[in-house]
């Protein structure tokens, strides 16, 4: 008997691949910042060097291990086109060159780039975050590349690549890989021979006043009031975790939480599929359950939004779930 192979064993080797060159590119870039000042002129600035730059390496890749497939990204390469993007287009090419060697030269930089432009329809795409949770990134706190590959609207491979998140051995740099139907497991990130690393499991609270919930720190994009008073319902004393990035439900994932909460600040705001695809994966397959805030599953079939819900609840799922689930619409109804 040979090794059991799993279904989406070539995607996840090349995603793995995909993702550990683009958290190079981010942390080489990040090891520049080197003060406010370089972050203050917005065409330069190295978070949009590196959202362009991890956005190219990764497509690359997919490219070549799965031309056919479509990728749909958060960047395009319009902004680098024009005259006046020059010096930024010389920074990207740059970054991308560090990691893929020689000088690859600004059309083909561009082009993978615009490999992620595809339309999020059809039978299976990927989706891409190239850096989630930008001012995680810019305060050298969580942050992530979160790569997603979606069939027949389903999430089947979810990898998060977080360069700052704790390694477990006094470092930093974890990534984690979701496999529909063979779970969760956290790799080392930066040892690009580590391919088991070892299962994420989430943890059950002893009570529900005993979870730990986790929210976004900026709090545009997730209500902070409401949490609060959902956690006061539910009993929750412990102050919020606030982080950046879906390193939340990596957090989840992992135990160090077992609430996330994310509440629309705004009637019109949909979600985006990539920042949430791979982290609805990981969760769910360490164990946990992820709806949006009215309960119903996240729905990827509507193009590149989640335009048919409203906010995202991620718990380490069993009957605490339901008891968010039904904290929200008290709070809503009093
Ligand atoms: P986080 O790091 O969890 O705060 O989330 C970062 C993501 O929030 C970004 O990638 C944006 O796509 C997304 N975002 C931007 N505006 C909003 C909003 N009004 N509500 C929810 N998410 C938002
Ligand atoms: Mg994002």
């Amino acid at each position: 008997m040979g090794e059991p192979v799993g279904r989406y064993d070539r995607e996840l080797t090349a995603g793995l691949d995909a993702v550990r060159a683009a958290a190079r590119v981010c942390r080489a870039v990040a090891q520049r910042l080197v003060g406010a000042d370089t972050v203050a002129k917005k065409d330069q600035s190295p978070v949009t060097v590196a959202d362009f730059a991890s956005q190219a390496v990764v497509c690359q890749r997919l490219e070549r291990a799965f031309p056919g497939d479509p990728v749909v990204g958060e960047e395009d390469a319009h902004e680098l086109r024009g005259g006046d993007a020059q010096g930024l287009r010389a920074a990207v090419v740059r970054a991308v060159a560090a990691e893929v060697g020689g000088d690859p030269g600004a059309a083909p930089v561009l082009s993978w780039i615009d490999h992620g432009r595809a339309h999020a329809d059809g039978p299976r795409y990927w989706t891409l975050d190239p850096i989630d949770g930008t001012k995680g990134f810019l305060r050298g706190e969580q942050y992530a590349v979160a790569l997603g590959l979606i069939e027949d609207g389903e999430v089947v491979v979810g990898l998060l690549g977080c360069p700052n998140f704790p390694d477990g051995a006094g470092g930093r740099g974890t990534l984690f890989a979701a496999v529909r139907g063979e779970g969760t497991r956290r790799l080392a990130l930066w040892d690009p021979g580590d391919l088991t690393g070892r299962p994420s499991e989430v943890a059950h609270p002893r009570s529900p006043a005993e979870a730990r919930f986790c929210e976004s720190v900026e709090s545009a994009h997730s209500d902070q009031d409401h949490s609060a008073k959902i956690a006061a319902l539910l009993g929750i004393t412990a102050e919020p975790f606030r982080i950046d990035s879906q390193a939340k439900y990596a957090a989840v994932a992992e135990g160090d939480a077992s609430i996330y909460l994310r509440l629309p600040t705004r009637k019109d705001y949909r979600e985006k599929i990539w920042d949430h695809a791979a982290g609805k994966l990981v969760v769910e397959e360490a164990g946990g359950r992820v709806t949006d805030a009215d309960g119903a599953p996240l729905d990827f079939r509507r193009g590149r939004t989640l335009a048919a819900n409203r906010g995202v609840v991620a718990t380490s799922g069993g009957p605490l779930h339901d008891l968010v689930l039904s904290a929200i619409q008290q709070v809503r109804n009093g």
